[in-house]
């Protein structure tokens, strides 16, 4: 039932303007389409019927001209429903108001007319072995060519009568006059076609479309889709709304597909991008609230004295940072409740400290406690270390690899199993089937990224509700992990400590005319007593001969370039051991140059490193790029980062720039993000969270913490929206995490 009392304790506070606002908004659709879902009506007007909202899980087919083959190629878009038509939104409008009449046009502009078709001419050009199509269009005032080479099918596109867009540099050609060199196009009408669907003199959405969807036959279907979807009833509950003047959700799609005008359309994309968001925020705060309060979870307090020694033989104090996060942690801890914790901390900032401080509370407890790391090299690193942090304290640590002989894997099993290790440190093999354990109490996982979810969860399986600890260096902007990974609790530390901050590590980007100067670089290094590691990216680990050419460069380094250095090679075909062998050489200063491919990217911590060379650096990621700067200039000492590149894509070269430019790690994941797109960032989950359409990251920050603020206020209330003004939430919930339901209300 609607909270009546309360809202109309509201209402008698409101002025009358508002007042009607409130009566027209609660008539026409949230309230009553509530109570109708309920049944608590018996009979409504027509357009508030149920069905009305049902039909967006209605065949696209049922919608208006839509045939088989259609209904293939709509598909393979992804739109399968008449919802899912409706939220297709244009990306694009063509605003009639920037179209500039062709008689008024000069040379050298860059502009936008339209017109109607009036000649298609083939040619061939036989000296240049090349066809050319001239596309004639006019538009009452002039006369414009748009010329495209070798594109025969460009004739059948634009046929005579089309009416059409171009956009493009004008040219005057000496025989045809003014022209267009593989313009930019829109298809307004095609011939035949009725003026319905025609929307020129307004703006014109363009949306993405297919081989048998054409833009404006898109436009069509999409026209029918609102037609037939009638009043939808809002899902976005009266108490969000109320104080935020979004507009109702037929008029939003209405205006978002055919805005009547520039300010229609903001309005009606503020709409949706809010909606888009809210929805996301109350899918993450479902997940969280259930995460942490209906899982039943270890009590761990600090309890014992073994932390306190610990403390007290570290040979340091911990940052202010590191403080705060162990704080964070033991209250999380000492809750009946699951810990979710992301410890998002920059590159050397010293999370693996907090990782063993977790752990050690578990240990304190009776549990035990694992860390998973994503390569072997990092996890024999890791185990050295927590070895020499607990010298003495009588806590047994062991590593679990994938390659462990048989029998001492066996034996490390049994250990575990009769608790005689309280702290279990190895890769992937930890959650392989024969791992078991009596009382995992803290599950840490470093370097989250590199895993998918599954295997992290699985990890968090191998217990009974554990406390789970997740540790990233690769630092996600704001705005993206209250989305990403807004089900989590968040600490960052920023700082590496003290004393260490000193070291400056300055970035080259280099070409071949550089290469001998930043060999003597290395040299000069070597000298004073530094080390340097050169990176040789391989694109494809499967690669015979790619691997073979870094081999064939590494030879030649080690050979020709550096012939009186101590070179070590590592790359992903050695044994594990060799790997170990070589890190371990490197380490002890018993190797002055370290040539890899990227086995070395993630945490490796040797103090001396002060030079860094990567070949093929536009191949990485900045993330990537950001953590193989962090391997250098740990030692306090200046370091040089220099960088091999020949960047083709704009994307490159900015990816480029920005890491020459930016040394803080979370500006540089905001550059990341505004250089790729939250698209693609998304993938990084893996868990299916709906797609921003609308919503751009980090530029609607505030939309995005308002929907944050609202969703967890609600939920905060409903847990698992339950009431009936929820009722139409819930449903385009879970229409919206359709894929991913189990990820949000179980597992
Ligand atoms: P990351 O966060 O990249 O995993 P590590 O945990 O490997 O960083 O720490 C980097 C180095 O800094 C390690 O050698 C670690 O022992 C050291 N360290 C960690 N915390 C401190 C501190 N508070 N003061 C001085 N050195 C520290
Ligand atoms: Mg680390």
């Amino acid at each position: 039932m609607l909270p009546l009392r309360q809202l109309a304790k509201d209402y008698e506070r409101e002025s009358l303007t508002v007042r009607l606002k409130w009566i027209e908004a609660i008539l026409s659709e949230n309230a009553i389409a509530a109570q109708l879902s309920q049944g608590t009506f018996g009979s409504m007007p027509k357009h508030y019927r149920a069905q009305n909202y049902l039909s967006l899980g209605a065949p696209v087919e049922s919608v208006r001209f839509v045939g088989p083959a259609h209904k293939k190629s709509l598909n393979k878009l992804g739109l399968k429903t008449v919802g899912d038509l409706l939220f297709h939104f244009p990306h694009r409008y063509l605003n009639p108001a920037e179209f500039l009449p062709i008689a008024q046009v000069r040379t050298g502009q860059e502009v936008i007319v339209s017109g109607r078709v009036r000649q298609v001419k083939k040619a061939r050009i036989a000296t240049r072995k090349m066809t050319v199509v001239n596309v004639g269009v006019y538009d009452g005032s002039g006369y414009i060519w748009g010329t495209w080479f070798n594109q025969d099918y460009m004739a059948d596109v634009l046929k005579e009568g089309t009416e059409v867009c171009l956009r493009g540099k004008v040219l005057l050609h000496p025989k045809f006059g003014l022209q267009m060199r593989t313009p930019l196009f829109d298809i307004l009408r095609q011939v035949g076609e009725d003026a319905d669907t025609v929307h020129t003199g307004r703006i014109v959405p363009v949306h993405p479309a297919g081989s048998r969807v054409t833009p404006n036959f898109m436009r069509r279907i999409i026209k029918g889709a609102l037609r037939k979807s009638g009043a939808l009833p809002d899902p976005i509950p009266w108490s969000v709304r109320r104080h935020r003047e979004l507009l109702g959700l037929p008029e939003a799609l209405q205006e978002v597909h055919f805005p009547r005008g520039e300010e229609q359309l903001r309005r009606a994309r503020e709409r949706l991008r809010f909606q888009e968001l809210f929805l996301l925020q109350t899918g993450l705060a479902i997940r969280k609230r259930r995460l942490e309060e209906e899982e039943p979870g270890l009590t761990q307090p600090v309890s014992g004295t073994l932390l306190g020694s610990f403390f007290s033989k570290l040979p340091f104090v911990l940052t202010q940072e590191q403080e705060q996060a162990v704080a964070v942690i033991k209250e999380d801890l000492a809750r009946p409740h699951p810990m979710n914790r992301l410890l998002q901390g920059e590159v050397g900032s010293g999370k693996t400290v907090i990782a063993i401080v977790a752990m050690l509370v578990a240990v304190e407890n009776g549990n035990q406690g694992a860390i998973m790391a994503p390569t072997e090299v990092l996890a024999e690193q890791h185990f050295r270390k927590v070895k020499e942090f607990l010298r003495g304290l009588g806590v047994r640590v062991a590593l679990l690899t994938g390659s462990l002989p048989a029998k001492e894997r066996a034996n490390i099993l049994a250990d575990v199993v009769e608790r005689k290790v309280d702290i279990l440190i190895g890769t992937h093999s930890l959650i392989q089937d024969e791992v078991e354990f009596p009382s995992l109490g803290v599950v840490v996982i470093d370097e989250q990224h590199r895993f998918g979810v599954r295997q992290r969860t699985s990890l968090k399986k191998k217990g009974r509700f554990p406390d789970l600890l997740i540790m990233t260096a690769t630092p996600i902007p704001r705005t993206l992990s209250l989305t990403l990974y807004g089900d989590l609790d968040v600490s960052v530390m920023r700082e590496r400590p003290l004393g260490k901050r000193a070291a400056t590590t300055r970035t080259f980007l280099c070409n071949r005319s550089h290469r001998d100067r930043a060999y003597q670089t290395i040299e000069a290094e070597v000298a004073k007593g530094r080390q340097a590691y050169i990176v040789c990216p391989l694109i494809e680990e499967s690669d015979k001969l790619e691997a073979k050419a870094v081999l064939e460069e590494a030879e030649r380094l080690k050979n020709k370039v550096f012939p009186d250095l101590k070179v070590g090679i590592i790359h992903g075909k050695l044994k594990s051991t060799e790997k170990e062998r070589v890190m371990t050489a490197f380490r002890q200063r018993e190797l002055d140059i370290l040539i890899s491919t990227t086995v070395i990217e993630v945490g490796i911590d040797v103090a001396r490193a002060t030079v860094m060379l990567v070949e093929n650096a536009d191949r990485f990621g900045l993330a990537q790029l950001h953590q193989l700067r962090g391997r250098i200039g740990r030692g306090g000492d200046n370091a040089h980062f220099i960088l091999f590149a020949d960047p083709v894509t704009e994307e490159a070269k900015a990816r480029l720039k920005a890491i020459c430019e930016i040394s803080d790690g979370f500006a540089l994941a905001e550059a990341d993000l505004a250089i790729r797109g939250e698209g693609q960032l998304f993938g990084v989950r893996q868990a299916g969270l709906p797609d921003l359409k609308l919503a751009r990251l980090p530029e609607d920050m505030d939309s995005l913490l308002e929907a944050r603020q609202a969703a967890f206020g609600l939920v905060a209330k409903d847990h698992r929206l339950k009431a009936p003004e929820n009722a139409l939430l819930l449903r385009e919930i879970k229409r919206v995490f359709a894929g991913s339901l189990d990820w949000l209300f179980q597992s």
